[in-house]
Protein backbone atom coordinates (compact mmCIF):
# COMPACT_ATOMS: atom_id res chain seq x y z
CA UNK A 1 0.00 0.00 0.00
CA UNK A 2 1.33 3.33 -1.26
CA UNK A 3 0.15 6.91 -1.04
CA UNK A 4 -0.51 6.33 -4.57
CA UNK A 5 -2.93 3.64 -3.70
CA UNK A 6 -6.93 4.57 -3.44
CA UNK A 7 -9.71 3.68 -1.52
CA UNK A 8 -13.62 4.16 -3.24
CA UNK A 9 -16.05 4.78 -0.65
CA UNK A 10 -20.01 4.69 -0.64
CA UNK A 11 -21.62 7.01 1.40
CA UNK A 12 -25.34 6.18 2.62
CA UNK A 13 -25.05 2.86 4.61
CA UNK A 14 -21.10 2.36 4.01
CA UNK A 15 -19.67 5.51 5.87
CA UNK A 16 -22.65 7.63 6.62
CA UNK A 17 -25.19 6.00 8.90
CA UNK A 18 -28.50 6.43 6.81
CA UNK A 19 -30.96 4.78 8.63
CA UNK A 20 -32.79 7.50 10.88
CA UNK A 21 -33.45 9.10 6.92
CA UNK A 22 -34.63 6.27 5.51
CA UNK A 23 -38.72 6.59 6.62
CA UNK A 24 -38.20 9.90 4.50
CA UNK A 25 -38.47 8.02 1.39
CA UNK A 26 -41.89 8.27 -0.28
CA UNK A 27 -42.82 6.44 -2.95
CA UNK A 28 -46.12 8.83 -3.28
CA UNK A 29 -44.06 11.73 -4.15
CA UNK A 30 -42.55 13.07 -7.23
CA UNK A 31 -39.59 13.25 -5.84
CA UNK A 32 -39.71 10.09 -3.55
CA UNK A 33 -35.82 10.45 -2.33
CA UNK A 34 -35.56 13.90 -1.97
CA UNK A 35 -36.29 14.52 1.27
CA UNK A 36 -34.18 11.83 2.44
CA UNK A 37 -31.39 13.21 0.69
CA UNK A 38 -31.84 16.75 1.49
CA UNK A 39 -31.91 15.28 5.30
CA UNK A 40 -27.95 13.99 4.94
CA UNK A 41 -25.73 16.62 6.87
CA UNK A 42 -26.25 15.16 10.11
CA UNK A 43 -25.40 11.50 9.78
CA UNK A 44 -23.25 9.78 12.21
CA UNK A 45 -20.25 8.29 10.81
CA UNK A 46 -20.01 4.42 10.50
CA UNK A 47 -17.61 2.32 9.72
CA UNK A 48 -14.86 4.79 9.92
CA UNK A 49 -12.24 2.04 10.22
CA UNK A 50 -12.55 1.47 6.68
CA UNK A 51 -10.38 4.76 6.18
CA UNK A 52 -8.90 6.64 9.44
CA UNK A 53 -5.11 6.09 8.62
CA UNK A 54 -5.23 5.07 5.23
CA UNK A 55 -1.82 6.29 3.57
CA UNK A 56 -3.59 6.92 -0.08
CA UNK A 57 -6.31 9.00 -1.26
CA UNK A 58 -9.82 8.45 -0.20
CA UNK A 59 -12.35 8.60 -3.41
CA UNK A 60 -15.80 9.39 -2.64
CA UNK A 61 -18.54 7.98 -5.43
CA UNK A 62 -21.99 8.25 -4.27
CA UNK A 63 -25.69 7.94 -5.66
CA UNK A 64 -26.68 10.90 -4.16
CA UNK A 65 -27.59 13.82 -6.15
CA UNK A 66 -25.94 16.57 -7.11
CA UNK A 67 -27.97 18.90 -5.25
CA UNK A 68 -26.89 17.57 -2.07
CA UNK A 69 -23.01 18.59 -2.77
CA UNK A 70 -22.29 21.19 -0.49
CA UNK A 71 -24.05 19.36 2.35
CA UNK A 72 -22.40 16.38 1.98
CA UNK A 73 -18.88 18.39 1.50
CA UNK A 74 -19.77 20.15 4.92
CA UNK A 75 -20.04 16.74 6.30
CA UNK A 76 -17.17 15.50 4.94
CA UNK A 77 -15.09 18.38 6.17
CA UNK A 78 -17.47 18.15 9.57
CA UNK A 79 -16.02 14.38 10.41
CA UNK A 80 -12.57 15.09 9.23
CA UNK A 81 -13.22 12.61 6.47
CA UNK A 82 -10.36 13.56 3.96
CA UNK A 83 -12.03 13.00 0.29
CA UNK A 84 -9.65 13.79 -2.28
CA UNK A 85 -12.42 13.20 -4.94
CA UNK A 86 -16.01 13.10 -5.16
CA UNK A 87 -18.66 11.97 -7.50
CA UNK A 88 -21.88 12.63 -7.37
CA UNK A 89 -25.21 11.40 -9.57
CA UNK A 90 -26.74 14.38 -11.58
CA UNK A 91 -29.94 15.74 -10.95
CA UNK A 92 -31.87 14.38 -14.00
CA UNK A 93 -29.56 10.95 -13.85
CA UNK A 94 -32.29 8.02 -13.78
CA UNK A 95 -28.61 5.00 -13.97
CA UNK A 96 -29.18 2.18 -12.17
CA UNK A 97 -26.87 2.41 -9.15
CA UNK A 98 -24.34 -0.12 -10.49
CA UNK A 99 -23.92 1.94 -14.09
CA UNK A 100 -23.42 5.00 -12.69
CA UNK A 101 -20.41 4.13 -10.46
CA UNK A 102 -19.06 2.73 -13.72
CA UNK A 103 -19.47 5.22 -15.85
CA UNK A 104 -17.48 7.39 -13.09
CA UNK A 105 -15.38 4.91 -12.75
CA UNK A 106 -14.40 5.57 -16.42
CA UNK A 107 -14.56 9.70 -15.47
CA UNK A 108 -12.40 9.15 -12.81
CA UNK A 109 -9.53 6.85 -14.63
CA UNK A 110 -9.28 9.74 -17.09
CA UNK A 111 -9.32 12.38 -15.01
CA UNK A 112 -6.75 10.78 -12.45
CA UNK A 113 -4.82 8.86 -14.95
CA UNK A 114 -5.25 5.73 -12.95
CA UNK A 115 -6.31 2.34 -13.23
CA UNK A 116 -7.60 -0.58 -11.10
CA UNK A 117 -3.93 -1.12 -10.26
CA UNK A 118 -4.04 2.09 -8.10
CA UNK A 119 -7.13 0.86 -6.17
CA UNK A 120 -6.69 -0.86 -2.97
CA UNK A 121 -10.50 -1.64 -2.33
CA UNK A 122 -14.24 -0.47 -3.18
CA UNK A 123 -16.34 -0.51 -0.02
CA UNK A 124 -20.18 -0.27 -0.79
CA UNK A 125 -23.55 -1.72 0.77
CA UNK A 126 -24.88 -2.78 -2.02
CA UNK A 127 -24.06 -6.18 -3.88
CA UNK A 128 -25.44 -5.15 -7.41
CA UNK A 129 -22.25 -2.42 -6.89
CA UNK A 130 -19.77 -4.62 -5.22
CA UNK A 131 -20.12 -7.24 -8.29
CA UNK A 132 -20.12 -4.10 -10.73
CA UNK A 133 -16.29 -3.32 -9.12
CA UNK A 134 -14.94 -6.95 -9.30
CA UNK A 135 -16.50 -7.33 -12.62
CA UNK A 136 -13.98 -4.38 -13.17
CA UNK A 137 -11.26 -5.93 -11.78
CA UNK A 138 -11.38 -3.82 -8.20
CA UNK A 139 -11.58 -5.41 -5.05
CA UNK A 140 -14.48 -4.97 -3.19
CA UNK A 141 -15.58 -5.46 0.14
CA UNK A 142 -19.94 -5.54 0.88
CA UNK A 143 -20.29 -3.19 4.01
CA UNK A 144 -23.74 -3.71 6.33
CA UNK A 145 -24.66 -1.23 8.73
CA UNK A 146 -23.81 -1.74 11.95
CA UNK A 147 -27.35 -2.11 14.30
CA UNK A 148 -28.97 -2.34 10.78
CA UNK A 149 -30.79 -5.54 11.04
CA UNK A 150 -29.15 -6.87 8.02
CA UNK A 151 -28.02 -5.80 4.51
CA UNK A 152 -29.12 -2.70 2.77
CA UNK A 153 -28.48 -4.12 -1.06
CA UNK A 154 -31.87 -5.27 -1.43
CA UNK A 155 -33.51 -2.02 -0.58
CA UNK A 156 -34.71 -0.19 -3.61
CA UNK A 157 -32.64 2.88 -4.98
CA UNK A 158 -32.76 5.22 -7.42
MG1 LIG B 1 -24.94 3.02 -0.21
Amino acid sequence: MTTDSHLILDLDGTIADDRRRLPLIDHSSLDPWRAYHEDCANDPVINRGLFQGFPGKLLIFTSRPRYVWDATVAWLECNRIPAAEMWMRENDCRMSSPDLKAYMWYQCREKLGIDERHVEMAFDDRLDVIRMWRYMGIAATHITCPGGGGSYDERVSH
